[in-house]
């Protein structure tokens, strides 16, 4: 006889090239997210699972770091042929644990191939500086080095791309890895872990420990671990700074967002809806670069928000595997949170112009969902506006000019991206030179920057001085060294105890 709970798929750790179920005996439940039903358990590991990986990761970065970059490359043009042939698998585990629809899906592996493209290209980026004769015979040259175990730390809502922002590169620059995903939808690290393994990567320099909080502290205090890239909300942002750096290491910890998109009133307005739309609801909301407050300069409002409705009441919400636009929230627990903002911003004084909660889905009843919700005369003072919703709810805020735009959207504590719709190149270059936020878009809703550039907020939406990958990255994965070097030539020597200076 098989119990309901035997039956139940274990997702485990991937530790030394080889899965494990690890030995905290502590489970957390994953479900797929339009059927609500529970689809497996997660192991979540304890901090002596973590040491182990983290003992395997030092183990193997003791030879990596000596693998020539020539066999890092071939690895990681090996591991992007994997990624690319399995792209639809892999958005397949996707949208069974996150929900978002499968093109959707598609579009987060798509931006997870390019970092890791882009670390096919490491040589070139790892390239030093050369100075020859900085004093008489005296050469002078700049090198990188890798730090040793890095820890990746990633949220729920990119199960996949945000992973490869990090994981790429830090290899790439020859650092050993323990990545902990998200326990709400740990499948598809695993997958590129085995995948890595398959492309060449040696034992033990990608390990996967799934877990929760307890695995992050773990990796916190571990002082085996010398960096953690973390991406998740701020406040959980702020804790793993506080803790990383106070236990000596280097952090980087990408918090949260409320991304605001200004309208102004020469804005071409077909544009700028399609872009609200988009950029509002698409992944539910559930992205760090989801517009979730629009501020429209006036007279443009009514215009506006009569266009995004029209394009709102074609949007079909359902099952992500049945080509519908948009699918359901991650959890029943985070759908009744949203749910909770709808509410609270009804009971505020916004008007509801088209209300999620009345949605029909395309799919089972018993999945997480809450259809594209538009409030039109949200105020700075309510909490749609205030908090991180995460949630397809977009907020619209009347303003009388621009100044007063910029002063709102800088007075935000988030300053992770913002975009600016406009036809009028002065506005919009000041715009860029005036607002505080890390990837700004110009007639553009999503300003993801491409992997050869660095992904990172300001503010309350990154804790740390360096972004994630292009340059950022490798500079965050690895240390600089200045050698200066003379190979002795007879003429010279001499006791000298004077400080060295050119001549
Ligand atoms: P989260 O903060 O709940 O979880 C992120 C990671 O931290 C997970 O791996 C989780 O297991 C772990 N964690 C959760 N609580 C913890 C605690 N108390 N102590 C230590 N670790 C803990 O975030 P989430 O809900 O998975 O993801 C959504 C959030 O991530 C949103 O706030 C979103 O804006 C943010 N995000 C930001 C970016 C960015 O680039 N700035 C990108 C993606 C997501």
């Amino acid at each position: 006889m098989t119990s309901e709970a035997n039956a139940v798929h274990l997702i485990g750790h991937f530790v030394d090239g080889r899965r494990i179920d690890g030995t905290s005996g502590r489970r957390g439940d994953v479900f797929d997210p339009a059927t609500g039903r529970r689809t497996g358990q997660v192991a979540l590991a304890s901090a002596a699972d973590v040491a182990d990986a983290v003992t395997a990761a030092g183990r193997a970065a003791r030879t990596w770091r000596d693998a020539s970059l020539a066999k890092r490359t071939a690895v990681l043009f090996a591991f992007r042929e994997l990624v690319h042939a399995r792209r639809d698998r892999l958005a397949e585990v996707i949208t069974a644990e996150h929900g978002k629809v499968l093109a959707d899906a598609a579009g987060e592996v798509q931006r997870g191939l390019e970092v890791i493209e882009y670390a096919c290209g490491i040589p070139s980026a790892l390239r030093g500086g050369f100075s020859e004769n900085v004093s008489t015979e005296v050469d002078s040259y700049s090198l990188r080095q890798p730090l040793g175990v890095v820890a990746v730390i990633s949220p729920f809502n990119f199960p996949v791309m945000v992973p490869l922002w990090f994981v790429p590169v830090a290899v790439a620059c020859g650092n050993a890895v323990v990545l902990k995903p998200s326990e709400k939808d740990p499948s598809a690290a695993l997958l590129l872990a085995e995948w890595f393994a398959e492309a060449g990567l040696p034992d033990g320099v990608l390990n996967v420990v799934n877990g929760d909080a307890e695995a992050v502290d773990a990796l916190l205090d571990h002082p085996g671990v010398q960096a953690v890239s973390f991406v998740g909300s701020t406040p959980v942002a702020r804790h793993v700074h506080q803790r990383g750096t106070a236990a000596g290491k280097r952090v980087q910890a990408l918090g949260g967002a409320k991304n605001h998109m200004v309208v102004l009133p020469d804005a071409d307005l077909d544009l700028a809806a399609d872009a609200a739309v988009n950029a509002g609801f698409g992944s539910a909301g559930e992205r760090c670069m989801a517009i979730s407050a629009l501020v429209a300069v006036e007279p443009v409002a009514d215009a506006l928000v009569a266009r995004i409705a029209e394009r709102m009441g074609r949007l079909r919400t359902g099952d992500g595997r049945r080509g519908c636009d948009m699918g359901p929230l991650v959890t029943a627990a985070h759908a009744a949170k949203v749910r909770a903002y709808v509410e609270a911003g009804v009971a505020a004084g916004a008007v509801p112009v088209v209300d999620g909660r009345d949605v029909a889905p395309d799919g089972d009843p018993a999945g997480f969902w809450l259809g594209p919700t538009l409030f039109d005369r949200v105020t700075p003072d309510m909490s749609i506006y205030t908090d991180e919703i995460f949630g397809p709810v977009l907020g619209v805020l009347r303003v009388g000019s621009y100044d007063e735009a910029v002063d709102l959207v800088n007075a935000n504590p988030y300053g992770n991206g913002t975009a600016i719709f406009t036809n009028d190149g002065g506005a919009a270059r000041r715009y860029q030179h005036e607002v505080e936020a890390g990837m700004v878009g110009i007639n553009v809703p999503i300003p993801v920057p491409m992997a050869y550039y660095s992904f990172g907020g300001w503010k309350a939406s990154l804790f740390g001085d360096l972004h994630a990958h292009g340059a950022d990255g490798v500079a965050f994965f690895t240390r600089g060294k200045v050698v200066t070097s003379r190979w002795l030539d007879p003429r010279h020597g001499g006791v000298n105890l004077g400080f060295p200076t050119q001549t």
